[in-house]
This record gives structure tokens, sequence and C-alpha cells, in this order.
């Protein structure tokens, strides 16, 4: 309830917020059972949008994976929107990646975050019912628990989509450098769209870098370094991560950074669907892990 709520957050105190976003702010609170969760609140602002609030209720009270944040509750009183969500510890992904967590981020834990998002993401595309498209793929919405699984988060631009087809969209929503050019020039939405993402979010994965650093595209980067040397090992080596440099003779690594070009090839068609990426990847872990 909305009392429960308030009086989790003491209040909605500033002390208790932990971050704020599209819809508002974002709180931590514990629920009676003791289950510390993460309360979105709407701001008056964003009340217009209640449909897509509504929507996005829909959808995860449909949705259960390991790999996704789970929607514990939600509340419509008193002119307030809140989603209560499962609480996760670590945080972001991008905090993770730009130090500010001090998670020790080798190889084999980046192998297995986008594994991990990889999963949950092939279950909104293969496995939710009818199909659900992310639409923002991006490294602040995969968030970490404290067993730092990865798990996608935030499906605040996700819609149910019922045709196989694909539909056109009236407005192309999504995060600048991680958005599909495809979707981008022609409206056409489909799940290759969240594959580009995913894949600007694997090279980010390798050069902790978020997508447009100093107006330069990551993606542009990592062809322009590939195509400028024959050996992957050396052309990438001023791209990556120093925690990671070492770990370029990895076999795996080699197949990582293909597998991300494949996902932002410029034609959807070109790219794999998310669960060949989710195959790619287990298979990387086998080798190098
Ligand atoms: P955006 O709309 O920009 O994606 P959100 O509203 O989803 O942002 O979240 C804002 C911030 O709140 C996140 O960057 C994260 O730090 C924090 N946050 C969101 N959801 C959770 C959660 N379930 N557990 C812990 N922190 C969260």
């Amino acid at each position: 309830s909305y009392d429960e709520l308030k009086k989790s957050t003491s209040n909605f105190s500033q002390a208790n917020q932990i971050g704020s976003g599209g819809y508002g702010k974002v709180y931590k609170g514990t629920v009676s059972g003791g289950q510390v969760v993460a309360i979105k609140r709407a701001q008056k602002a964003s009340m217009q949008g209640g449909h897509e609030f509504k929507t996005e209720i829909e959808l995860l009270s449909r949705v259960h994976h390991k790999n996704l944040v789970g929607l514990v509750g939600f509340c419509f009183e008193q002119g307030e929107q809140m989603l209560v969500y499962e609480f996760m510890s670590n945080g972001t992904l991008r905090d993770s990646l730009s130090g500010k967590s001090g998670i020790h981020m080798d190889w084999k834990r980046r192998l297995r975050i986008a594994l991990g998002s990889a999963r949950g993401l092939t279950y909104l595309h293969e496995l939710a019912d009818p199909p659900i498209i992310h639409r923002d793929i991006k490294a602040t919405n995969i968030l970490l628990d404290e067993n730092l699984t990865a798990k996608v988060a935030d499906f605040g631009l996700s819609k149910l989509i019922s045709d196989a087809e694909g539909h056109v969209s009236t407005q192309v929503k999504g995060t600048m450098g991680y958005l599909d050019p495809e979707y981008y020039m022609t409206q056409q939405l489909t799940d290759k769209s969240d594959v580009y993402s995913f894949g600007v979010l694997m090279l980010e994965l390798v050069t902790a870098k978020p997508p447009i650093t100093k107006g330069k595209y990551i993606v542009r980067e990592v062809r322009l370094a590939l195509d400028q040397n024959d050996d992957e090992e050396y052309g990438l080596r001023d791209l990556l991560d120093p925690t990671i440099k070492n770990m370029t003779y990895m076999t795996g690594f080699k197949r990582f950074i293909q597998l991300a070009l494949r996902c932002v090839e410029d034609s959807a068609s070109d790219r794999p669907t998310m669960s060949d990426v989710v195959k790619a990847l287990e298979n990387i872990l086998i080798s190098d892990g």
C-alpha cells in the first residue's frame, strides 16, 4: 500500500533515494516481510503517461526469469504511481565498468554478465507471450544483484508486439549510441534492434567506455581499429579496458569481438538472433571459463 511504501522509504527522504530516471525518482525501501526493494515513483509530470505505466505493469507482472529484474508489486493510490522492483544491490553495469562500484571486472565476469543479459533478452524475445522487444538495452539498464547475476531492467520503453513481422511504430525510442541504424531510418522495429544494442553493450564490456565517447562511436572505432590491423589482438589494444588488456590471448576474446560485430551489422537480417548469441556466448565461456 501507499502508506507502507511511504514508511519503508522514510517518507521518500533524500537519504533513501538511489537514482532518478525516465519515470521519476527511485528509492530504496524494505517492505513487510523484510524484502529490500527499489521503488520507482512517477513524477507528477509523467502522470499523463498513465497508459505507459500500466503497460509496464502488465508486461512485468507476466514475465519471470532469473535474468530479468522482477516486479514485486505496484501502487496506484492517492494520485501516486509506483512500481516496486526487487532491489539490485550491486547497481548498474555502467557503474561497474566505470569502476564506481568497486567490483573486480575480470574477463570471466564480463562473459557471465553478457551471457546472463543475453538470456534475459532471449526470454523476452522468444518465451514471453506475446514477445517483447526491450527497445532500450544499455549498460544502465543491466543491473547486478548480490551474486553479481546480471538482470535486464526497465521495460518502460517496451511495447507488446503480437505480429512476428514487426510493425511500424510512430516514434523512434532508444538511446543514442545503442540505437539500431536500420530502426532509426525505417522505424521498423524488430527484435534485431535489441540485438544491435546488445552488440554495442558487448563492445562496452571490453572497452568499459560508453558507446559515444568524445563524439566517437565505439562501433566505428572498433571497426577502424580492426581494418587497420590484421591482428585483432594488437588492433584493439588501445581501445580495451586496461583491466582485461592481458586477456586478448584468450581464444574466446576474438570470438567475442566477432560476435559483437555481427550483432551491430548495419542490416538487421545479417545479425544473429538473441538465442544464437546465447549459444555463442555459452561456447566462449566454456573455452575461456
Ligand atoms: P532510467 O529510466 O534512466 O533507465 P531508472 O528509473 O530505471 O532509470 O533507474 C534510475 C537509477 O535507479 C538506476 O540507474 C539505478 O542506479 C537505480 N535503480 C533502478 N532500479 C533499481 C533496482 N531494481 N535496484 C537497485 N537500483 C535500481
